[in-house]
Parts: structure tokens; C-alpha cells; sequence
């Protein structure tokens, strides 16, 4: 099979006839053989029955159906474990994603042999409020993730090599950075192509202001997990120790410049009334405490099943030893 589109939906029934009709317009224009698989991610509206008729009419389609509400990444996540394509493309089933975008995207992977392109609103009908923040978004992500390619993490059009998406894994809200998980795993041909977007025809968005508070913060478990996730002491220990030392001097210049001065018989005073005293002590406390905290993450890290597993990309052996 030539190509699997993948399309997460939540309640997005008016715009699903559409963009099947058009992605089936564009397959058989071009003579693809392919799928389209539509994630229904727990809908309250009609879209389900609206998939179920769908298939009825079109062999090419296919669906699952959660139970509940689970999130955008979860639902790309259960399609890209089924994606049977040789090329898998995602698309928003909002119709904001033109799906005559698809042949180039292909091309792009079968012919120039990228991993994954992603696509870019270069220009966008969404609001200022999302555009300005988006722009911001991007700029930290590029930087974060040394993808300096990227001008548009998180669009919703991407076509990736069948391999790639057997080999990430997208869970929580980390479908704003596929490609930096895809960079994480070693698939580091990533391009991008410039897409056309509409404004959504039908319904409304889904995401609030919320997703640049919660993109943020998954950047940074991201950031953390890929450099630090498997030696977690290099972060913490390092912080930990320097932490410790640095109070340890500062509380022994304090005392023993006390006892100096006793030795001398110049003035003195208590040590509890220097405020350097106190710092020293909780500089030597947080020290311990991040110390600790890397001991007791290098002992997590130890029981993880997945310490061992390697992206293997090609071996040589023998059979006959
Ligand atoms: N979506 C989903 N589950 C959710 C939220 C959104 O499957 O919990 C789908 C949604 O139906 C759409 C795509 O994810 O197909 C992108 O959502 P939306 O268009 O609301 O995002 P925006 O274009 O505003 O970034
Ligand atoms: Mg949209």
C-alpha cells in the first residue's frame, strides 16, 4: 500500500464527507493505493455514524472509535500503530489541511528519501491571538530541539516513512514535537514544504490559550528526558555537588574566621549572627537534597525496562558460528 492518512477527530461530523470525498479525489487522480483512517477520539456528535457510512460507500476506509475523549496525541498514536502505507501522512480533519498538499508530500519522502516533512502554514487564517503566540512557540521549540529548519512544529499535515512512526511513540500532548521525538530516535532527515490552510469551515477549535502553557512545559520534559533521562545524576549530582561545595567553604570561612579573630583578639561576634551562615546552610541542604534526588533517579532510571533498547538501524552476522 502506497499511503495511509491518518485523521484524529473530535467532534468535527460536517467537515468528515468533505475531506473524504477530496482525499479520495486526489488518490484516484493520482493512482495511489491507500487508507484512510479516522481516529474518532471519543465524538459526541454524529461523527462516528458519519465514518460508519463512509466505509459503507469505500473500501479505503477505516476506523476506530475510543470510548472517550483521550487527546490529539493519543488518537495519532492508536493510527500510526495500525498505518499499513509505505508513506503515512496525518491531516486535521477540520478541512484546514488541503489534502492536494499529499502527492508532494510524497514524493518528498519516496523520491528525495526524507524521514518526515512537515508542513507550513506559511500563511495562516487563524486569529492574532493564536498566530503571535504560535511565532514564539516555534522560535523555542527550533531552538530546544536544534531543529532549525522548522518554521511550524505542531501543523497537523505531516507525512513521515512508515518506520518512523512504528519507532516514536507520542503520548500526553507530545504531538507538538514529532519531530524532535522523531530527531530523539535517530530519524534526522527532516524537511518541511510549504502547505496551503484555510480558515475551519465547520465547528470550532479545540485547543484554547492553555496548549503555549502546556506546550512549554512538555518542551522542557522533553528537553529533560532526552538529555538527562538515562543519567539522571549527570544533571542533579553535578548541581547537587557544586551546591554542597560552595555552601561547605562559605560555612568554613565563617567559622574559622570567628576563631581567627578570637586568636588575634580582634572583636567578634556569634556565627548565627552573620547572614552568611545561613545562606551556607541552605545552599549545603539543597545540595544534599538535588544529590539525593539524582541518587534516587539513577535508581529509577536502573529499573526502567526500556534502559536497554536501542534504535538498531542495521547488523551483520553469521549464521554458522
Ligand atoms: N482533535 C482530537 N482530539 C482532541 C482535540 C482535537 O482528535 O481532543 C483533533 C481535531 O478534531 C482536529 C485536530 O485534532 O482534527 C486539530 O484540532 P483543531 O483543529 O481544533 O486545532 P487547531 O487547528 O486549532 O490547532
Ligand atoms: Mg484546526
Amino acid at each position: 500500500m502506497d499511503i495511509s492518512i491518518v485523521v484524529p477527530l473530535y467532534n468535527e461530523a460536517e467537515s468528515l464527507p468533505e475531506l473524504e470525498a477530496w482525499i479520495a479525489r486526489v488518490m484516484k487522480e493520482h493512482g495511489y493505493s491507500y487508507e484512510i483512517l479516522f481516529i474518532n477520539d471519543g465524538s459526541t456528535d454524529s461523527s462516528w455514524e458519519v465514518i460508519e457510512d463512509l466505509a459503507r460507500n469505500n473500501r479505503s476506509v477505516k476506523g476506530v472509535c475510543f470510548r472517550r475523549n483521550y487527546g490529539k496525541s493519543p488518537a495519532l498514536n492508536t493510527g500510526f500503530a495500525r498505518a499499513k502505507g509505505d508513506v503515512v501522512i496525518t491531516m486535521d480533519a477540520d478541512l484546514q489541511d488541503s489534502p492536494d498538499e499529499i502527492p508532494q508530500l510524497y514524493r518528498m519522502i519516496t523520491e528525495e528519501k526524507y524521514d518526515l516533512v512537515s508542513g507550513w502554514k506559511q500563511k495562516r487564517y487563524d486569529p492574532l491571538s493564536k498566530t503571535i503566540p504560535t511565532k514564539l512557540f516555534n522560535a523555542t521549540a527550533r531552538r530546544v530541539s536544534g531543529i532549525h529548519n522548522l518554521h511550524d512544529f505542531n501543523c497537523g499535515l505531516k507525512a513521515y516513512r512508515n518506520k518512523v512512526v512504528k519507532h516514536i511513540e507520542i503520548y500526553g500532548d507530545m504531538h507538538r514535537y514529532i519531530p524532535y521525538l522523531a530527531k530523539n530516535a535517530g530519524f534526522t532527515r527532516i524537511g518541511e514544504k510549504t502547505v496551503h490552510h484555510q480558515a475551519r469551515k465547520y465547528g470550532k477549535t479545540k485547543f484554547g490559550l492553555d496548549r503555549f502553557v502546556n506546550g512549554y512545559l512538555d518542551l522542557m520534559t522533553l528537553w529533560f528526558t532526552s538529555k538527562f533521562g538515562g543519567k539522571p545524576m549527570h544533571f542533579f549530582g553535578l548541581l547537587g555537588s557544586l551546591m554542597f561545595l560552595i555552601g561547605l567553604v562559605a560555612v568554613m570561612i565563617v567559622g574559622f574566621g570567628k576563631l581567627w579573630h578570637m586568636h588575634t583578639g580582634a572583636p567578634y561576634q556569634l556565627v548565627t549572627s552573620s547572614p552568611y551562615f545561613y545562606l551556607s546552610l541552605v545552599m549545603m541542604i539543597l545540595g544534599t537534597q538535588l544529590f539525593l534526588t539524582g541518587f534516587i533517579g539513577e535508581l529509577i532510571a536502573r529499573n526502567s525496562s526500556r534502559r536497554n533498547d536501542y534504535e538498531i538501524e542495521t547488523e551483520i552476522t553469521r549464521d554458522d558460528e
